[in-house]
């Protein structure tokens, strides 16, 4: 969230802020959904960062604020703006912990030196030889107190040490699971986009070092929209938890499955041949389309969901970005030619060879 958004949500101008988001999706005929309110909190709170940014073009360019659009904007940007916040409180509370050590280390410091003077004003008195047995006393109790001042200040810093250490390790972890959350899809629970993009970079990385092959699949489930349109999204997200479910068990590591966007996955088999994965591929296909879903709430049969599926393995030298687009035009063939189906770049190679 942007620095406005953040501080203001423990402070008194909250209500403000939270009033104008409402205002301007008000103004801009947006469903007040929880997702949208999230936007718009970020958006007023920052109108010219990235997402801000985007909202003003989208309005701009006069395009409607569908729950698909909205969702592609929170995969797209809330996971960097969540990300921002995290990192910059884990900041301020990692300065704050270093400035505590560092008055602790200085109180030490003072400590320390006053010891030593301490010490040294006992030297001369005993040096100069004008030191009575009451002198000699009141000497070994000052020193005494002295030490136990310098011991409890040391005492003090190495549990003010300690804290910190426990603080650091505990932010480390958080950190650990934020930038977790950020790779996730929240519907889904499968790695989102960037993730994605992450690890196929990755393993064409590898790929190019072992001269392994990588292969990419997309996925696409056939007529959503009027699946969501006819049952509702309540029941189109179940469908969507359900393929994800199946993507999730077919991409255990090191492969990786994902939530690419609105109905579309993505599967990176690294190491693994076309049609390894085409084989592959077309057994889930068929364990989707032979799967009777059922709503929940009514138990009414949904009918058969079935995806169309493109796959391309990466030839020599290829990038992140071409890999793509042949697995997304064999995946339109896929469509084209009647979708439930699974199409091989490479044999659309062949075709045009
Ligand atoms: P979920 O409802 O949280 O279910 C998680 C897993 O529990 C399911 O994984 C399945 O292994 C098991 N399970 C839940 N309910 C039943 C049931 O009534 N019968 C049987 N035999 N097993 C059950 P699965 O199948 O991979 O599904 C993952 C998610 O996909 C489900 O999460 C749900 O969100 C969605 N889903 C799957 N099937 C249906 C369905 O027929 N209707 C609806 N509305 N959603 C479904």
């Amino acid at each position: 969230m942007s620095a406005e958004v953040e501080g203001t949500l423990r402070g008194p101008e909250a209500y403000a802020l939270a009033r104008r988001a409402l205002q301007e999706m008000e103004d801009c005929g947006v469903w007040p959904t929880p997702l949208n309110f999230e936007l718009w909190l970020h958006y007023v709170g920052d109108p010219e960062g990235p997402l801000g940014r985007e909202i003003q073009r989208i309005m701009r360019d006069g395009e409607s604020f569908t729950e698909q659009l909205s969702e592609a904007l929170a995969t797209n940007y809330l996971p960097r703006a969540r990300l921002t916040d995290e990192i910059r409180d884990a900041g301020a509370q990692l300065s704050r912990e270093l400035k505590s050590v560092a008055a602790a280390m200085s109180t030490a410091q003072r400590s320390q030196r006053d010891y030593g003077k301490t010490l040294a004003d006992a030297g001369e008195g005993l040096e100069s030889g004008a030191i009575d047995a009451d002198g000699l006393k009141r000497l070994v109790d000052n020193l005494t107190s002295a030490t136990e001042k310098v011991q409890t200040v040391n005492d003090t810093l190495e549990k003010r040490l300690q804290a910190s250490t426990r603080e650091v390790v505990k932010l480390r972890e958080h950190l650990e699971q934020v930038r977790r959350d950020a790779m996730t899809d929240a519907l889904t629970n499968l790695a989102n986009r960037k993730a994605l993009d992450e690890h196929l970079t990755r393993a064409c990385l590898e790929a190019d070092e072992n001269g392994q092959p990588v292969t990419l699949a997309v996925i696409d489930i056939d007529h959503f929209k009027r699946f969501n349109d006819t049952w509702g999204h309540q029941t189109g997200d179940q469908v969507l938890r359900y393929v994800a479910s199946v993507m999730g068990r077919l991409g255990l590591p090191p492969r990786l499955a994902a939530r690419y966007g609105g109905e579309e996955f993505a599967i990176v088999f690294p190491g693994e041949t076309s049609p390894i994965v085409e084989a592959a591929m077309n057994t889930i296909r068929e364990e989707i389309a032979s799967r009777i879903l059922k709503r929940r709430s009514t138990n009414e049969e949904l009918g058969a969901v079935t995806i169309s599926v493109g796959i391309a393995q990466r030839v020599k030298g290829e990038g992140m970005a071409s890999l793509m687009e042949r697995a997304d035009e064999a995946l339109y063939a896929s469509k084209r030619s009647g979708r439930n189906k699974v199409t091989n770049a490479g044999q659309l190679d062949q075709a045009a060879a």
